[in-house]
């Protein structure tokens, strides 16, 4: 599966580090935050986070009810939402670049944060120096998701140069796999309590947390060499 396989792109939030509960949550009231403090939606924080929670559960993003019933751009909430992200909450894997150097394929990173708060997680994990011209954020390719068609993943593919058979890509949120599989990636998915897409034909195999998965793709090479 991973033959001949010559880059590995990562997604970032909860792939590269672990989005735990009490960040997820501190991300909802950050994002409604954003909204009722920067966006002037007239709600309660404590409502507006209520209904952040609803939209993820229904939508799978946070601000989709606001696009939808409040007229809030989604670049317009990307910008002040990233501005207030609490990255002092993640708790950085140890050693992680040492030993995602050890896999010996190139690696970038590609993430639907924006590239100002990329940064500043890239730093707070200690995976700054290994990605700092090789992260790429959505907005880089002027669009908001990863889930929305293949066309990103092959502009992807073209900026790094390397053919979406070459590339492995990682990420935890299976809806973006789908696309990654089908512009013609090898297709990785990283969960934490239970493997809940295991059905799903486009994820070529999953992992337990990144770590598990690096171990996975060292002993790959390792044996390939
Ligand atoms: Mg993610």
């Amino acid at each position: 599966m991973f033959k001949n396989k010559k880059a590995i792109i990562w997604d970032l939030d909860n792939t590269l580090y672990r989005i735990t509960p009490e960040i997820a949550d501190m991300l909802d009231e950050t994002m409604a935050m954003a909204l009722v403090h920067d966006l002037d939606v007239p709600l309660s924080l404590e409502e507006c986070k209520a209904l952040v929670k609803e939209s993820y559960k229904t939508h799978r993003d946070g601000g989709e009810y606001f696009y939808q019933n409040y007229g809030i751009s989604p670049k317009d909430l990307s910008l002040c939402y990233n501005a207030r992200n609490p990255v002092h909450m993640i708790e950085p894997y140890q050693n992680l670049a040492a030993k995602l150097k050890k896999i010996g394929l190139d690696q970038y990173v590609f993430t639907a944060s924006n590239r100002h708060a990329s940064e500043k997680i890239l730093k707070r994990i200690g995976l700054y120096e290994m990605f700092k011209d090789r992260f790429y954020s959505v907005e880089d390719f002027g669009v908001y998701k990863k889930n929305e068609n293949a066309d990103v993943y092959h502009q992807y593919c073209e900026k790094i140069g390397y053919k979406p058979e070459d590339c492995i890509f990682v990420d935890d949120s299976y809806s973006n796999l789908e696309y990654a599989k089908e512009a013609g990636m090898t297709t990785i998915r990283i969960y934490y309590k239970n493997n809940s897409a295991g059905d799903k034909d486009y994820i070529d195999v999953a992992y337990r947390g990144v770590e598990e998965c690096v171990d996975a793709l060292i002993d790959a090479y390792r044996k390939a060499s």
